[in-house]
């Protein structure tokens, strides 16, 4: 009679006893119960979506008065738009009485409420939010730079491609000279 023990079909060794499950199983690695080896692999999500899930959220964080991050945020109570405490305070102060985003009145600055734990969240993503904002504009300078130098590169291409097709009109020889 065929020992169906060792018919298992993915070549387990028929061990008794799981230490882990306290089941009577067959056991291929001492101490994983068969539910954890076959459980499919916690796979990371695709980068694709977690890239434009924290882009849309890093523009969630911005304030849209200054275009900076939110710095100590104010939440208007009506509409609940968020702004920095110092831009949504100088547009009271200037009597400009309504929500930057939406328009909604706001009376006074009773209508704001701060909101401490949006502070938090944002160190918490981006660290030290004004460093944060030096790194970013030193990467438009760089980037700026570099198409600077681009247009620069490609002027004086065309000027010595002119300068050629000139040279080359007048019947002088562009090659170097013998
Ligand atoms: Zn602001
Ligand atoms: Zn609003």
């Amino acid at each position: 009679m065929a020992d169906h023990r060792l018919a298992s079909p993915r070549g387990f060794q028929p061990v008794g006893v799981n230490p882990v499950s306290k089941w009577s199983e067959p056991i291929e690695i001492e101490g994983i119960t068969l539910f954890q080896l076959h459980a499919p692999p916690h796979l990371p999500s695709a980068s694709s979506a977690s890239t434009s899930v924290s882009t849309r959220t890093l523009t969630e964080l911005k304030c849209p008065v200054c275009l900076g991050y939110i710095k100590k945020s104010a939440v208007v109570r009506e509409c609940l738009h968020r702004f920095c405490t110092d831009c949504i305070s100088k547009c009271l102060r200037v009597g400009i009485k309504e929500c930057p985003s939406c328009r909604v009145h706001i009376a006074s600055k009773r209508s704001l409420r701060a909101d401490p734990a949006f502070d938090t969240i944002i160190s918490g993503i981006l660290g030290d939010v004004e460093s944060v904002e030096r790194s970013e504009e030193k990467e438009v300078e760089d980037a700026n730079r570099i198409k600077n130098m681009n247009n620069g590169l490609a002027q004086n291409t065309m000027l010595g491609i002119q300068q050629q097709m000139q040279q080359r009109k007048k019947g002088g020889n562009v090659g170097p000279r013998k």
